[in-house]
Order: structure tokens, then sequence, then C-alpha cells
């Protein structure tokens, strides 16, 4: 068990993660008289605080509403941010552990479902039975991080919800230089702890989600001179539509992994295709990825809401990642400094010091001097991730680095000194 250190305690104020998988008191009210007593001291389905926006702000948080299939921000109120906030500080965690899903929502072993077709009139089914259905796309080997957002997805939906697990590597946001033959995988281990939470409904892990070509064929990203991903390097393109959103995957992650986002969009596009959820839940733990979906569902009119999940991590603060597990035991402590200069920079910037090349230029070094080489370090403005001179505005400080031979990414999001206490976006799919 790893000492909990003042930095890991700021960005993990909440209780470690447990999902438990209870049976429902024999008393368990029902979920009206539930919601009427959100205020009070309920650990079934706990409040969830809907703070007074200040003047001029956003609307607070709306719900989907039972058998809704646009979420009710977008169809009441057109051309109207569907922003919803919540009072949690940034990378703190939601409190899954006290998230328990009214009897009606729970459900015992998920159905694993491999067929795109299948897996199309399955979430039709649970529409026309009235349940809103809830995505939460992975690439697996799962962890904390992960369920959180199964958690998250059940929070977001007012009545009966259908919750769906993608599992699935998609080659298509990966280089052929990078990591995609060692991305760890345990779907045993996966579906267990699916299991355990008792809510999710379904896990659909196709086999593949494009159409191959044959090896024979040129690709048609190499002809045009474009970046290449394992998907074409691996045998011809049949498949050859992408989804970009060109100005947001440009930048941060995108700079480093230049066929990443086309490929995350490209096949979140394809999940919300085959699923048709009302809700779709992201991690802003890749922050840059959660503004890009919540950029592609606006500009495509993909009628699904778009919930930001808060980054869990480690008693230490490490960012939880399924990349970890390739961390050596030293490679991981260094990597604690990611954390550590987040915080740091993140209290300096609260306190005054808000230069954003002075502020960066601290990151990179305690980076360095751990032991990490830098693959970038910015401060953006959130939702249009621009970068900023100064932090007078809500921004998010992002950094990748590499310890050994992982990669990792992590951020910490800062609004300025007057409105920090507002900090967390839960969701985002607004104009900019
Ligand atoms: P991945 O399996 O890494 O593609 O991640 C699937 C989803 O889980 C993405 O929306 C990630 O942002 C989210 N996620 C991964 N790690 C964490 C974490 N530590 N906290 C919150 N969400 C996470």
């Amino acid at each position: 068990m790893r000492a909990k250190s003042p930095e890991a305690k700021l960005l993990n104020p909440g209780p470690r993660v447990q999902h438990r998988r209870r049976l429902p008191p024999p008393s368990a009210p029902p979920l009206a008289q539930i919601r009427r007593r959100r205020a009070g001291p309920c650990r079934i389905w706990p409040p969830r605080p809907h703070p007074t926006p200040p003047q001029g702000s956003r609307a607070p948080a709306r719900r989907i509403s039972r058998g809704s299939r646009r979420p009710p921000a977008a169809s009441k109120a057109p051309g109207r941010r569907r922003s919803l906030r919540s009072r949690r500080s940034p990378g703190s965690r939601l409190p899954p552990d006290s998230v328990r899903p009214p009897p009606s929502c729970r459900v015992h072993e998920p159905e694993v479902i491999r067929d795109k077709a299948a897996m199309h009139a399955w979430s039709r089914r649970r529409r026309v039975e009235g349940k809103v259905v809830a995505l939460v796309p992975t690439m697996g080997f799962l962890h904390e991080g992960h369920l959180s957002l199964v958690s998250a997805a059940v929070a977001a939906s007012a009545g009966p919800v259908a919750v769906v697990v993608s599992i699935y590597v998609n080659p298509s946001q990966f280089a052929p230089t990078e990591d995609l033959a060692t991305y760890p995988s345990d779907f045993a281990s996966d579906l267990r702890k699916l299991a355990a939470t008792g809510v999710v409904a379904a896990v659909f892990c196709p086999p593949d989600l494009y159409v191959r070509g044959s090896a024979d064929r040129p690709s048609a990203a190499g002809v045009s001179g474009g970046a290449v991903s394992c998907l074409e390097d691996a045998g011809g393109h049949a498949h050859e539509t992408w989804v970009q959103v060109e100005q947001l995957e440009k930048g941060l992650c995108g700079s480093s992994r230049p066929v990443f986002f086309r490929g995350v969009a490209t096949v979140v596009a394809k999940l919300f295709n085959i699923v048709e959820p009302d809700v779709a839940v992201f991690g802003k733990k890749d922050y840059q990825q959660w503004c890009l979906i919540c950029r592609m569902v606006r500009d495509l009119d993909f009628a699904i809401q778009i919930v930001g999940s808060e980054i869990v991590r480690e008693a230490d603060g490490l960012a939880m990642s399924s990349r970890n597990v390739n961390l050596s035991e030293e490679d991981r402590e260094k990597a604690l400094s990611i954390s550590r200069s987040l915080v740091d920079a993140r209290t300096a910037a609260l306190s005054g010091s808000n230069h954003s090349q002075h502020i960066k230029d601290q990151i990179v070094q305690t980076l360095a001097e751990a032991g990490g080489q830098v693959d970038y370090v910015e401060i953006v403005e959130q939702e249009r991730l621009v970068p900023v001179e100064r932090i007078d505005r809500p921004c998010v400080i992002c950094v990748a680095a590499w310890f050994g031979k992982v990669r990792l990414i992590d951020n910490i999001e800062i609004q300025s000194t007057s409105s920090d206490k507002y900090n967390s976006v839960v969701c985002l799919s607004a104009e900019s």
C-alpha cells in the first residue's frame, strides 16, 4: 500500500473506488422516493449536487429522461449549450462506491455481444422497453477509471438505464510504430469486473469493426501521402471513410500521434451508429479526446449526451491507465512526477503566478529531473484547446511524457481564480 502524499490527497479527495455487488436492501425505496431524498444522507442514489451557477454562466446539469432519444437540453433549448456542471474539484473522482443504481437498473451478468447487427438490435430492444442506453467505450484491460465511467453512465440517466461497455482495441488509432501489439488485454478479468458492478447490461466486444481489404492493394492514406495507421498497414484499405475533427485534432497528442484522433473519431462514430446510445461517457483523463468527441457530436448532429468523467487516480496520484501495467517499478515511481508537477502548477496558478511559459518550464524541469522524456507540456483553453499565454480563464494543463517505454498522459483543469470553485465541466457539446 503506497502512502498518500499531500498532492495525491489533493488529486484524490474522494474515497477509493469500490464496486460492490450488493443486493438491494429488501426495503429499497422506489426511485422517485430515492430522488426526493437526494439532499439527505442517502447512499443508494447519492446526491448529485447541482450548483447554482454564477450569474451569466451555463445551465446546471440536466438528466436524460426515460425513453427519450434526444437529450432534453438539446431538444428543448436549441442553440443553447448543453453543459452540465458539478462542484467536484479537478482531478477528483466520482464517488462510484456510493453510487448504487436503483433496483430497476440492476442486472446480473452482462450479455456478451460480438456482432454489430446483434448489438444494434439489442440496443433498439432496450429503447423499446423505455430504457436509456448508455455507452462506455473502452479498449479493455479495465481499471477503476473505466468502472467510474460506468457509475457516471448510471448517474447521468434519470430512469432505467441499459449500460453497454464496449471493449475494442481500435487498430486505426495506432500508428504502426506504436504499441498496438503490446496493448494489454484480459477479457475474462474485464468481464468479472463489469459483472461485479451489477449495472452493466451488455459488453460489446466485436472481433473487428472494419471491412478489410486485400494486402496487395495500395493504401489510400499511403498513396495520398497521409499518415498510415495499423488498420491500413495490416492489409489494404477497404475501409476508407474517416471522421476528422480538423482543428481539435491538431496539437497536444495530435502532434506526436498523427493518426490517433482520426482513428478515435472514426471508431467512436461507428460505435455510436451501432449502439445508438442516448448517453456516452468519456474520461477527462483523455481530455483532448473528450473535447473532440463533444465537437464531433455537435457537428455531426449525433443526438447523444456526452458526459465527461473525472480522472481516477491511484492513491499516490498516478492517473490510472491500462498502460501503467507496462511500467517498471522504478519508472512508475518516476512517473509520479507528472501528477506532482500538475498539482504544483495548479497551486502556483491559483496563487497568482499565471504566466503559462513559466509554469510549463517548471513542469518540464520536474519531469526531466525525475527521468521522464517530455512529449509535450501545454496550457490550453478548456473546450477550444488553444494555448494561452496567461491563465486568466478556464484552462487545462496537459502533459504527455515517456517513462521507459510507456507514454503517459495526464492533465489538470484550472479555472481562473475567481471561478475555480465551479470547476469540472461535466459535459460540453457547446458552440465555442
Ligand atoms: P481506454 O480504454 O484507455 O481507451 O479508455 C476508455 C475510456 O476510459 C476513455 O474515455 C478514457 O478517458 C477513460 N479513462 C481511462 N483512464 C481513466 C482514468 N484514470 N480516469 C477516468 N477515466 C479514464
